[in-house]
């Protein structure tokens, strides 16, 4: 079976050497030392490879039953979450007014990192919950925040988001589930909800649905839609738990992966809800949720990847098969083992340069995020905002494709489901989809956040790609990273003119060209990683650290980024200059 062990070493280098916490001047970062973040990370691994990882076997092959309108999770999944509860996990960077312990966002993202690895469906219970958490928090009443939030933050009660409905997914404007105002103040729900992840489960006393619904008087589309909070069971005035709530699971989803997460089709009968936020604003407040559980999916993206990698090289130092064609590396054994293989390199190389690159960037969005909260820092805001489409959609496309990589270094025990490998893969195809499918973000990209506050926040990118470019003028060790990184950075540029020059007379243009963008953008925002990264790891050995071959390795995997992968942007630019004619040539009919 897969075993994993947390990669501390990367991040710390990450947060101390690349990011810099403590010196950053970031309100809340002022305890991210290294002894602090190294214990918070160190604790984070055990949690993950003693209690977290050994279920994830369990929760695929076990799944979830509903017996009697209850959901029973595998087994072992309600003593760990019990022991993340009481390990204080769940509650890492909340707000302390409501019992959080008030970290950054960026410590809840690495911690994040370390529990999706070891068990993603199990972790999206409490994901979840967060998400939910962090729209109450912006959007409730003082009220609803004392009510709903402390029990939030201990995980007592989850959450859940619910937007997709059978007939809408993508296009939320048409949804159907209608809200009902009544007298004292509340609504009636009712409608169904379709694909809901933790949806109902025996984990927490309370399920807090955030539910999205029409309300009168809101017009067509999205416009008219609000969002609403509706308890499984109704909280008194104490704060004790009265009624269950006319909500009720029709069934769960089989499905591909992340098995031990219930995805619920949810009938909501009159249940009572209440408004959160403004009144047919709704998609404003979930998008506070969205916005979080999209980065938190690109996360996703990479760490199972992360997972399946570090399976992938033990089993390549270990199987033997084949010679070295330069020679045997093993030559008292019947064969040498699969790593002396160049292909199998290749294979191990992209896995390790995208996993490192993607913590990299997450890290780096998620410090964005917390200098928007706690320095109300608008560029931060606007360049996460750009960012988030790519974090999303590059790296759980990417991430998916290194966990059939890992896969592939197994041969046909990848393939076989006592290895567990097949599990990464089929647990790592689903992000590709939920939190607006892929396509969706590479439209959300090209037609929305380029030009967002007419360009700035790309040109801002562009910027900064530039002066990172220009700090390494006259270092010869980092030419492989600028080099490579300027031609790439130009090539998203020309890209980006393609779509001014004919995006507007024929939207085709730019949309035919949108998902060839997000990906040439990963590529580039990956290429500014490393570049940093590689920056850092020089500093480190020209100031005589003492694990040269951590820094040595980091210079390397860097290179092999930039050398192998970047110069996939010129092809996404090609494709993007073909414009819409070779896409939309062919008649419907013709298909
Ligand atoms: C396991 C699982 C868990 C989920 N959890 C939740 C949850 O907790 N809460 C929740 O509300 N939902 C959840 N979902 C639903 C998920 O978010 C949706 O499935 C997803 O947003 C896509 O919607 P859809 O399935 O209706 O596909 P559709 O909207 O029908 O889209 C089908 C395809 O068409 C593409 N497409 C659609 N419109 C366009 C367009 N204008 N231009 C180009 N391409 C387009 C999409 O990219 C997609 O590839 C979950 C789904 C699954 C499978």
């Amino acid at each position: 079976m897969p075993t994993y062990t947390a990669p501390l070493k990367d991040m710390q280098f990450l947060l101390q050497d690349v990011l810099r916490v403590t010196e950053t001047g970031v309100p809340g970062y002022e305890d991210l030392d290294a002894s602090f973040t190294s214990a918070v990370l160190e604790e984070a691994g055990k949690v993950a490879s003693e209690v977290l990882a050994p279920l994830n076997a369990v929760g695929d092959a076990q799944g979830c039953v509903l017996e009697n309108g209850v959901v029973r999770t595998p087994e072992g999944f309600k003593a760990a979450f019990e022991a993340m509860k009481e390990g204080g996990w769940t509650a890492l960077d909340c707000d302390p007014e409501y019992g959080g312990q008030g970290l950054p966002y960026l410590m809840g993202t690495a911690v994040g990192e370390i529990f999706v690895s070891a068990n993603m469906a199990f972790n999206m219970y409490q994901g979840l919950t967060h998400g939910a958490y962090s729209a109450i928090h912006a959007h409730g009443t003082d009220e609803q925040r004392a009510t709903y939030l402390p029990k939030m933050v201990s995980c007592d009660w989850t959450g859940t988001m619910n937007l997709t409905e059978p007939h809408c997914g993508t296009d939320l404007g048409m949804l159907r589930t209608k809200a009902e105002p009544q007298a004292d103040g509340s609504y009636k729900i009712t409608g169904q909800k379709i694909f809901i992840s933790a949806g109902e489960h025996d984990m927490a006393e309370n399920i807090i649905h955030l539910v999205l619904a029409k309300a009168p008087g809101g017009g067509e589309g999205t416009k008219g839609i609000s969002l609403f909070i509706v308890p499984k069971f109704m909280v008194k005035e104490d704060g004790s738990l009265g009624d269950r709530n006319a909500v009720s699971v029709g069934k769960i989803e089989e499905k591909m992966g992340i098995h031990g997460n219930a995805t619920c089709v949810l009938n909501y009968d009159g249940a009572t809800g209440f408004l959160l936020g403004e009144l047919h604003k709704g998609m404003r407040a979930m998008f506070t949720m969205m916005n979080e559980a999209r980065l938190g999916v690109g996360l996703q993206g990479y760490a199972v990847a992360e997972a399946a990698y570090q399976n992938a090289v033990a089993y390549a130092k270990d199987r033997l098969q084949g010679r070295d064609v330069t020679g045997a590396k093993n030559p008292a054994g019947a064969a040498d083992p699969l790593i002396v293989h160049p292909d199998i390199r290749r294979s191990l190389m992209d896995q390790k340069s995208f996993v490192e690159g993607a913590r990299a960037l997450t890290f780096w969005g998620a410090s964005l995020i917390d200098r928007h909260h706690r320095q109300n820092d608008a560029a931060a805001d606007g360049l996460v905002g750009l960012l988030t489409p790519v974090i999303k959609g590059f790296q759980t496309d990417k991430g998916f494709e290194m966990a059939v990589q890992a896969q592939q270094v197994y041969g046909g025990h990848g393939y076989i489901e006592e290895q567990g490998m097949s599990q990464f893969v089929r647990d790592a195809r689903i992000a590709m989809i939920y939190e607006g499918a892929n396509g969706v973000q590479a439209l959300d990209l090209v037609g929305r956040k380029l030009a967002a506050d007419g360009g700035k926040h790309v040109m801002a990118f562009f910027d900064m790609v530039k002066a990172e470019c220009k700090a390494h003028d006259g270092d010869a060790r980092m030419v492989p990273f600028t080099e490579a990184l300027k031609a790439a950075s130009k090539q998203m540029q020309a890209a980006g003119m393609f779509f001014m020059q004919n995006g507007m007379k024929n939207p085709n243009a730019a949309l035919a060209g949108s998902y060839d963008f997000m990906h040439l953008m990963g590529h580039v925002c990956l290429g500014l990683m490393w570049t940093r990264m590689a920056k850092a790891a020089y500093a480190a050995l020209d100031a005589g650290a003492a694990d040269t071959t951590f820094y040595e390795t980091k210079i390397t995997t860097g290179r092999y980024y930039m050398a192998r992968q970047l110069p996939a942007c010129a092809t996404h630019l090609a494709r993007i200059e073909s414009g819409a004619d070779p896409v939309m040539a062919l008649a419907a009919e013709a298909f």
